[in-house]
């Protein structure tokens, strides 16, 4: 039974939880999702999913919690992680001026820099057809006030792109989505990272 734990700080968690229960059920592997609020509850699961929300406040909390150096123990012990969105930005080693502005804590586990609000500025929120490196269909894509990485170190590879800008970017068995994979109904991201188990 593979466990996928959702850091449920704040955010869109049960839509994750849901994500994630229909990814197994189509896969046809047994597992679940489970929300996540302590290190022990991240002790007992096989792989991590941060979501997306509000950076600033989930950096915060994942520190309150204890859990922000508990989630860079284990995932450099080896456990796959997905980050969206605001998930995202948080993987991050490096940020734009927003970020340290509002002295948001990054995990610093991908070698990449995020620009907060890459696309919120001109458009709050909007939805793309995007083509995603290995994957055989373009995946519908909503973007809500989304970051874009804006540039990788060796080691992290970019996966997708809109207008030029990175979305999606993977380091081994860590995975950045500037967008909202849980809104649309398609398993595949979801699949990826159960995968990685
Ligand atoms: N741009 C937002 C932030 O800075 C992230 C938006 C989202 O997760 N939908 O946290």
């Amino acid at each position: 039974m593979k466990r996928i734990g959702i850091i449920a700080a704040q955010g869109d968690v049960s839509e994750h939880i849901l994500a994630v229960n229909a990814a197994f059920a189509e896969l046809g592997d047994r597992g679940e999702g489970v929300a996540v609020r302590s290190p022990s509850g991240l002790s007992a699961v096989h792989a991590v999913i941060l979501p997306g929300g509000e950076s600033t406040a989930i950096s915060r909390l994942l520190v309150k919690f204890g859990l922000h150096d508990a989630l860079v123990e284990r995932v450099n012990q080896g456990m796959p992680i997905m980050g969206t969105c605001a998930g995202a930005i948080l993987l991050a080693s490096r940020g734009d001026g927003d970020v340290a502005r509002t002295r948001t804590v990054l995990l610093g586990l991908m070698d990449m820099t995020v620009n907060r609000n890459a696309f919120g500025r001109q458009r709050e929120s909007f939805q793309a057809s995007v083509s995603i490196h290995g994957m055989d269909r373009s995946f519908e894509a909503v973007f809500i006030r989304a970051p874009a990485i804006m540039e990788v170190g060796k080691g992290c590879i970019p996966l997708a792109r809109v207008e030029d800008r990175i979305i999606m970017a993977r380091q081994g068995s860590r995975f950045a989505l500037t967008f909202h994979p849980e809104l649309t109904g398609d398993t595949r991201i979801h699949a990826l990272l159960i995968n990685e188990i």
